[in-house]
């Protein structure tokens, strides 16, 4: 097995002189050195062919022992030092301190046909960042990540990718749902890979230690590597660095927006200053559309991190990352003035995401009250956002019944009253109507419709069966859902029972609609 390796993170900048692993604060380094926990009895689950391939590896190196034994932490590969990296972070908006890579150890950096890959795996032991806890993480977070990841990636969502996933063969101890009944569970470990695993927290912490010289370090280390168009070391490149920092967590948002993706943890220390989304724990799918839904149990009072929320959040964790870096600008202003580009920078691109769901080619000024009806429309009657968009493309300018064309996504069609089949009634012929002015066909505007649409997501019950199933030794149901989720937007007719509101039995169980953050 060859890896092309190009590591730069823990060559480039400081470390922790201290070789001990055991909880601590780390200052004044950007890592510490670790070495992972060696699992008992690591066995493969499932790889990612694309990313195999993506890091220059073939089907040869997939069932050698060295990828068995590397990608589950039992060996090192020659000539790497693996660390843990030191980061702070607010969690539902309280500054926590030092947080840091509690369970995640990089393995390496690689560079294959241009592109670089950071390489890490999630659950492989404790490191000096890891508080209380582990280091440790269990087969039905690890599945969950593992397939979410690479999903995401085939949505044309902004993501870190998942090469591996694999048992350890050792169980670990959880309270799934914090009431004191702990149950030993599979332990798993994933092999996550981006170009860059630092977040927003990796500058925080510096900053709120008020260390600008390793603030100054992480932060020209960032620009040298990730954005090497900008100006290094000036107050201009670091505000220009500041935008696309912006600029990138706005796309990655208004794409989340548009699958209806909700993260859960939206915390500083869970985004990637890439704008990638990166932590996948309890995320979650709207399935009945309802913009203060959030599937993390821990936010269930305060809907902090919910659908309709995560924009401003966005906007909340980069005024955090902004109030770091004003340390080395040496003023707020010209931060704030970027800050307060947000709103005016996000509209029109959420606008013209909600116009292209809609199949609108040209743009008329009616179309934000369509929309904001639309939304208000969708939460009077539970109504499956998935299924809702897809079946919408299928309507014609000529069609007349048409609130039967989206019946399928109503989850509980017998509540349909004469009010609300009305309201449905209006807005569909209001849309209708607005196809009209449009020069496409109903089949171009279907395809083009059907590209941003998608017909297949990871809605947390399906990824529950998978999981029961591989806890089971049955991997089955892992291999078809990432086969399937490589073509979320094409029919798949193979896959049309997953095409499908989720089941009532998932309604409420545990793992299918809300899920707590252990894992
Ligand atoms: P999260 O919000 O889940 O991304 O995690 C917040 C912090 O807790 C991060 O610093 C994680 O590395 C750490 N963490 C989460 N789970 C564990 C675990 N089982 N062992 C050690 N650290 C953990
Ligand atoms: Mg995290």
């Amino acid at each position: 097995m060859k890896l092309n390796i190009n590591d730069t993170f823990n060559k480039e900048l400081p470390g922790d002189p201290n070789p001990e692993n055991f909880p601590r604060q780390v200052v004044e380094a950007c890592y510490s050195n670790v070495t992972s926990r060696i699992p008992s009895q690591p066995q493969i689950i499932h790889v990612s062919d694309e990313m195999l391939e993506a890091i220059g590896l073939t089907d040869e190196d997939k069932v050698s022992e060295e990828f068995l034994q590397v990608f589950s932490g039992k060996k090192v590969i020659q000539g790497t030092e693996p660390y843990a990296m030191c980061y702070g972070g607010h969690q539902f908006g309280h500054w926590a301190g030092q947080l840091g890579d509690g369970r995640a150890i990089n393995l390496t950096e690689l560079l294959v046909d241009n592109q670089r890959w950071a390489l890490q795996l999630k659950g492989s032991g404790a490191t000096p960042y890891s508080r209380t806890a582990d280091g440790l993480a269990v087969l039905r977070s690890s599945v969950r990540e593992h397939l979410c990841s690479e999903a995401m990636h085939h949505l044309g969502v902004p993501t870190t990718r998942s090469l591996s996933l694999m048992l350890t063969g050792d169980d670990v101890l959880r309270d799934v749902m914090y009431d004191g009944n702990p149950d030993y569970e599979k332990g798993a470990v994933v092999c996550r890979a981006a170009p860059s695993f630092i977040r927003f927290g990796n500058f925080q912490i510096f900053a709120s230690r008020r260390d600008e010289k390793n603030l100054k370090l992480l932060t020209d280390y960032t620009i040298r590597h990730f954005f090497p168009h900008i100006d290094k070391g000036t107050k201009e490149g670091y505000i220009q660095f500041f935008e696309e920092v912006l600029d990138r967590t706005l796309e990655m948002v208004i794409h989340w927006q548009r699958v209806g993706f909700v993260h859960g943890v939206m915390n500083t220390d869970n985004l990637s200053i890439l704008g990638l989304t990166i932590d996948y724990g309890p995320y979650g799918w709207l399935e009945g559309y309802d913009d203060n839904w959030t599937p993390n149990t821990t936010d269930s009072q305060h809907h902090r991190y919910s659908y309709a929320k995560q924009p401003g959040i966005a906007l909340w964790n980069l005024a955090q990352l902004g109030s770091a870096l004003v340390q080395l600008i040496g003023e707020a202003q010209p931060l704030q003035e970027i800050l307060d580009g947000y709103k005016g920078k996000y509209q029109p691109k959420y606008l013209s995401m909600m116009r292209s769901k809609l199949g609108l080619q040209t743009g008329k000024p009616e179309d934000e009250t369509l929309i904001d009806e639309l939304e208000k429309l969708l939460q009077v009657i539970e109504t499956d956002m998935t299924i809702f968009f897809r079946n919408l493309a299928n309507i014609k300018t000529t069609s007349s019944d048409l609130t039967a064309l989206i019946a399928d996504a109503f989850y509980k069609p017998e509540e349909l009253s004469d009010v609300v089949r009305k309201l449905w009634n209006d807005w569909l012929t209001k849309y209708r109507n607005r196809l009209q002015s449009e020069d496409r066909t109903d089949q171009e505007r279907m395809q083009s419709m059907n590209a941003v649409n998608p017909k297949y997501v990871l809605r947390n019950y399906m990824a529950q069966l998978a999981i029961d199933k591989a806890d089971n030794g049955d991997y089955s149901l892992i291999d078809s859902f990432y086969e399937m989720l490589k073509s979320p937007y094409n029919e798949q007719p193979e896959y049309e029972q997953w095409f499908a509101k989720r089941p009532e039995w998932a309604r409420n169980k545990v793992g299918c609609s809300m899920l707590s953050c252990s894992s």
